[in-house]
């Protein structure tokens, strides 16, 4: 491991302060992703600054809906009452991804910079764009001739430089729920919709997100749940803990009047380089009857353009079945939701 000194600052203002003009340095939370990496030499950076106790680690409920401290903790949000009761969909995702004693450390905004998890970025020996850009890309393998071991990365939004799956459970909920991220930086401070806070790879996947080095992330904005919704997380992965998913869905769905649908945000995990939105799916069941042929119809959208690789090709039609079941268990109130297993349990 790579020598490196440690700060502790007192604010927002401090933390921004101690990284301008510093490109090595890293902002540290629960540390739950930098350490490993660190111990992996897959980052090595010359100082951490631990930004634990800077003030931001609330939750807030009022009328413009649910603030999001950033250094909040996992499990504190995703057991919070009101977060339970009226964005379901974003507790249920926390509940769902990595183990109890993760959840206990991790923050939010750790998770929203949690990056990816493929083998091939976590190996120095290996080459990966991601962790050094033109050095190829193990799991396409298309230096060996051969695709590499691709069955976790994504279908939707790849790029022949990088083709891995965003991680994230959590933020799959944040993209249905029509978040906000809060950064502020040397130039003060903006806000940028969940949706548009990831990067997809393109030619440049060693850049994952829009926020700069010298940017913080002070908290999340959610805001208040449409009359009447209802949301759902169903994460389809290998064991029933400590694995990441094979696919998801985040849904929120409200219903009009007469039965039709109408609000709904969808998004998908494991399937995309980044939280995946499906607008074409929501298009088509906007204000439409439910029924099996359009949850059906609305899957295919979902997954329009889907390039499957080598090994991983199985996450179209388990994809698609994941939205079917998420949206029958929506438009059948009782349906009680939260997991499914594929493969070995544990
Ligand atoms: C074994 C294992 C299994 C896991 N399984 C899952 C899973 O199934 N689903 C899932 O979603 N996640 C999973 N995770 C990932 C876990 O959710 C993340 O490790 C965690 O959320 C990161 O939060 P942290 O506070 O520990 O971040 P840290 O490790 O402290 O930081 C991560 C990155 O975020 C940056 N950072 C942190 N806070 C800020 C801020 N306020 N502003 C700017 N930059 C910041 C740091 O500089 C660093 O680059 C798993 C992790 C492990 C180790
Ligand atoms: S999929 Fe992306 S992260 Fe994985 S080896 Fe290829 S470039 Fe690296």
């Amino acid at each position: 491991m790579t020598p490196f000194r440690y700060v502790k600052v007192a604010s927002p203002a401090e933390a921004i302060a101690r990284i301008s003009g510093h490109p090595d340095a890293r902002f540290v939370a629960g540390a739950t992703t930098l350490l490993d990496l660190m111990k992996l030499s897959v980052e090595t950076p010359d100082l951490l600054i631990d930004i634990n106790h800077i003030g931001l680690d609330r939750i807030v409920v009022d009328d413009r809906g649910l603030h999001i401290g950033a250094q909040v903790l996992n499990t504190d949000l995703a057991e919070h009452p009101a977060v339970k009761e009226r964005w379901t969909v974003l507790s249920q995702a926390i509940l769902a991804g990595a183990s109890t004693q993760l959840r206990n450390m991790a923050t939010a905004a750790g998770n929203l910079l949690q990056g990816n998890r493929c083998g091939y970025f976590r190996d120095t020996a290996m080459p990966c764009n991601r962790r050094k850009l033109g050095s190829g890309c193990g799991a396409l393998g298309e230096q060996a001739g051969v695709e590499g071991i691709n069955r976790y990365c994504a279908v939707l939004g790849t790029s022949p430089s990088c083709i891995a799956a965003h991680p994230s459970d959590m933020c799959v909920a944040l993209v249905a729920l029509d978040a906000q991220v809060r950064i502020t930086g040397p130039n003060g401070e903006r806000q940028v919709p969940a949706q548009e806070f990831f990067r997809l790879p393109g030619d440049s996947p060693q850049i994952q997100t829009v926020l700069r080095h010298d940017e913080l992330i002070v908290g999340i904005d959610v805001p208040p749940p449409h009359a009447g919704a209802r949301s759902i997380y169903l994460k389809v992965r290998d064991r029933t803990s400590y694995a990441y998913a094979l696919t998801s869905a985040g849904v929120v769905l409200t219903r009009n009047r007469d039965g039709t649908i109408g609000h709904v945000g969808i998004a998908l995990g494991g399937v995309g380089s980044v939280p995946w939105r499906a607008p074409g799916a929501e298009a088509v069941l906007r204000g439409k009857a439910p029924s099996d042929a359009l949850f059906r119809k609305a899957a295919a959208a979902a997954f329009e353009g889907a390039v499957p690789y080598q090994y991983n090709g199985f996450k179209i039609a388990l994809g698609q079945d994941t939205l079917i079941r998420v949206l029958n268990d929506l438009v059948h109130p009782g349906a009680d939701n939260a997991e499914e297993v594929a493969g070995e349990q544990s």
